[in-house]
């Protein structure tokens, strides 16, 4: 079990207690507080239905226009809207307000200021329309990659009116904090937000003109994501007892346990007490936020766990992911528990991903990757399907960028996670529809369990959610994609960023065949049909149904010609080439040297985090590891010393012994080899160069010293060993 059963000065029997008296009290109509998740869903966000309540009709429809448009605020607006936003949140008890916003860490970042207007007459609560649309943080803390130097760090963070304004509570009151974006005064996007607005646009623009070709009318379309969160959850007191933990998110040393996740008896298992009192309490934050987390379930390993939300558009989707991390984080602190996002916190144990699941709908709703029930709805399926299909294929390298951290290089291809070769998993029955269509043949008599739809090539397409391929990185999932690849620690934003983009290149192409066959008077659904089979043969070679985890498939993906981007160094570097950024470019995403940034950021990010894992390697292995075993080794020799004194010969106690001797010699000598690693790290104006010198020089010694330390755990007396272990962190 997690965690110790105690939360604050209540025993979870008394909690427990507690709430069931509060349930059964709130069953009898007794209003005790306690109810259900959808009385108080949102009920701390400045939502639609509280600006309908707060503001003038005109008004509130203006503000819906802009939200839907994308649009700047009108300031006479604003001052308005910030009027009813203050009154709502000091209803609540806010004392502060704050700009939220996604800079380049990957974290969250914000800076609150008060309400409190102290002038000539008497104090009081003042918020205006220009505090509520725009903020001026000092820029120059956060990394830009080198776009502006910090002499001129001037950037602002803008309201963002898609993702609505919320409440985040503390012991004195709350502060109304408010989705922003971070950008520079020359207009640089300084955060992860601005492109991803950007990519929703360029992706709706050019959907709306595809399915204008297809007939069907509509004004906007856009992305959905429905992120699944996973992490582990361990006793706090254990967290504070490991440095590495602390320090870089994951044990850096460590002796796998007998007993990993071999038995295959924890996912889906009865989730513990201790978990799920801490999920209970993180959901009705949640909900509350109007986050609308719905799955709950342990994960592979023990204590992990995920959570899954039910899917938003995009934007508020991201958002809303941050912001359950924040809660979880922070729900955790106070039940005495760590939460881990880290991909990999421990070896030879399952890592944790985030999958996004991803599609995109109309205006009305209409799931674009919904297979139909007509012969005019399948086309448009096959067509849609194609174009993501087309955009992993020619983006691979990009989307394999877009997800690349030094958390993921120790999860992806490490066998219980998807590989570092982007592939596409479509299913058997969707596969054989598409290459049958491809080989020109008629897919009808050859597909068993389909549904005549009266159009002799085209057979109905039933939604199949049995066929399934854990090993994906990139799956369809019956009515969706599911990029199974993305680190459990990243920020959404960009990798949702690249895939929308990827797809809009795609459409846009499609777009352009189906014109011109329209314009030549083709038949609709034939031409669309025709652009189905022409774009599949050309891609197929990113389809891949079969075991991703296999040896064979690194070498058939090498002889497709997909790419195997087999480290960070590596991935990053597809963020800053050519072809790349001429694409991010077309579609008005990020210009060339919002790339370079991009790429500067998180290749420094990788470099930093990579130095820091390796000093803290070393410092354990001297402070901790070494001491300790030199205790053994005394307590050995002097065992048999003590032995042969009073002439008992202990042979194999010696061998031991010598064997023991000899680990800890190699782990001094690795101990040398590591300092010495990290005395040569190159000082270069490239972060890529640097970051690719640390990945052959740095890592090496560190699986090296890491390999002596486990191997003198394994051999050494529990009591000894200065850390918690592997056993205490995941069984305890
Ligand atoms: P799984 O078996 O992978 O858990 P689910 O059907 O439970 O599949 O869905 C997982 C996630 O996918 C949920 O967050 C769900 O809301 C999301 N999802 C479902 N449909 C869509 C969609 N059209 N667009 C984006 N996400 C979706
Ligand atoms: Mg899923």
């Amino acid at each position: 079990m997690v965690g110790t059963r105690k939360v604050g000065s209540q025993s979870g029997i008394a909690r427990h207690m507690v709430m069931e008296e509060a349930v059964s009290a709130a069953n009898k109509g007794s209003g005790s507080g306690v109810s259900p998740a959808s009385a108080t869903f949102g009920c701390y966000t400045f939502n639609l239905e509280q600006m309908r309540k707060r503001l003038p009709r005109p008004i509130f429809e203006a503000i819906q226009a802009t939200i839907r448009s994308g649009e700047p605020l009108d300031m006479g607006l604003a001052d308005v809207v910030a009027g009813a936003m203050k009154d709502w949140a000091l209803e609540h008890g806010a004392t502060h307000y704050t700009h939220w916003f996604q800079p380049l860490t990957g974290a969250t970042a914000e800076k609150h200021d008060a309400f409190l207007q102290v002038g000539s007459g008497s104090p009081l609560e003042s918020f205006s329309g220009r505090e509520l649309i725009q903020a001026e943080p000092d820029a120059s803390s956060f990394p830009s990659g080198g776009m502006r130097s910090t002499f001129e760090a001037r950037g602002y963070t803008a309201w963002d009116p898609t993702s609505p304004a919320f409440l985040v509570f503390n012991e004195h009151g709350a502060t109304l904090t408010i989705p922003s974006v971070f950008i520079s005064y020359t207009g640089e996007a300084l955060d992860k937000k601005t492109p991803l607005l950007r990519s929703m646009r360029a992706l709706s623009a050019t959907a709306v003109k595809v399915l204008g070709l297809m007939g069907r009318e509509s004004r906007s379309v856009n992305s959905t994501l429905g992120p699944e969160q996973e992490y582990f959850l361990v006793k706090e007191e254990l967290f504070r007892a490991r440095p590495d933990l602390e320090v870089t998110g994951r044990t850096v040393i460590g002796m796998t346990p007998a007993k990993g996740q071999q038995m295959e008896d924890n996912y889906f298992g009865t989730i513990d007490e201790v978990a799920l009192d801490f999920m209970g309490e993180v959901e009705l934050e949640a909900w509350k936020l109007g986050i609308p987390v719905k799955t709950r379930h342990n994960e592979v390993a023990p204590h992990q766990y995920e959570a899954a939300p039910i899917y938003q558009p995009i934007n508020l989707a991201c958002d809303h992911n941050q912001l359950l991390m924040l809660i979880m984080r922070r729900v955790a602190r106070r039940r005495g528990l760590s939460v881990l996002f880290h991909e990999k916190p421990f070896e030879g144990v399952n890592g944790s991903g985030k999958h996004n699941n991803w599609s995109i709908a109309d205006d009305s709703g209409r799931n674009l990757l919904e297979p139909g029930d007509t012969p005019d709805t399948n086309v448009e399926f096959l067509f849609f399907l194609c174009a993501v299909i087309k955009a992993v294929y020619r983006r691979a390298a990009l989307l394999r960028g877009s997800i690349a951290n030094i958390g993921n290089d120790h999860r992806l291809g490490a066998n219980e996670a998807p590989p570092a070769i982007i592939s596409v998993f479509l299913g058997d029955r969707l596969t054989h529809i598409l290459e049958t269509l491809a080989a020109g043949k008629e897919v009808e008599s050859a597909v068993e369990q389909t549904i005549q739809t009266g159009l002799a090539q085209l057979p109905g397409i039933r939604k199949d959610n049995t066929d399934r391929n854990r090993t994906s990185p990139f799956a369809f999932t019956g009515n969706k994609f599911e990029f199974r690849a993305v680190g459990s620690s990243q920020s959404n934003s960009m990798p949702m960023t690249y895939l929308n983009v990827a797809v809009t290149e795609s459409l846009d192409e499609m777009a352009d065949m189906l014109a011109t066959r329209l314009e030549a008077g083709e038949d609709r659904n034939a031409a669309i049909l025709e652009i189905v089979r022409e774009v599949y043969k050309a891609c197929s070679p990113i389809v891949f149904n079969g075991n991703n985890y296999s040896d064979e498939w690194v070498t058939e993906a090498e002889s497709r010609g997909l790419p195997n981007l087999h480290n960070t160094p590596i991935a990053l570097e597809a963020l800053r080439g050519d072809t790349e950024k001429d694409l991010l470019k077309k579609y008005g995403v990020l210009q060339p040297h919002e790339m370079d940034a991009r790429f500067n950021v998180r290749m420094e990010q990788y470099c930093t985090m990579l130095q820091i894992e390796a000093t803290q390697m070393l410092r354990m292995a001297k402070m901790g590891v070494l001491p300790a075993a030199y205790d053994q080794q005394k307590t050995m020799a002097e065992a048999i010393a003590a032995s042969e004194a009073i002439g008992i010969q202990v042979p194999d106690q010696r061998t031991e012994c010598e064997m023991y001797v000899e680990t800890v010699q190699r782990t001094q000598r690795a101990v040398n080899g590591m300092r010495a690693a990290l005395a040569g790290v190159p000082h270069t104006d490239d972060p890529g160069v640097t970051g690719a010198w640390l990945a052959e020089n740095v890592l090496p010694a560190m699986v090296e010293l890491r390999d002596c330390c486990d191997t003198i755990e394994r051999r050494t007396d529990e009591s000894l060993w200065p850390y918690p272990n592997y056993h205490a962190l995941l069984f305890q």
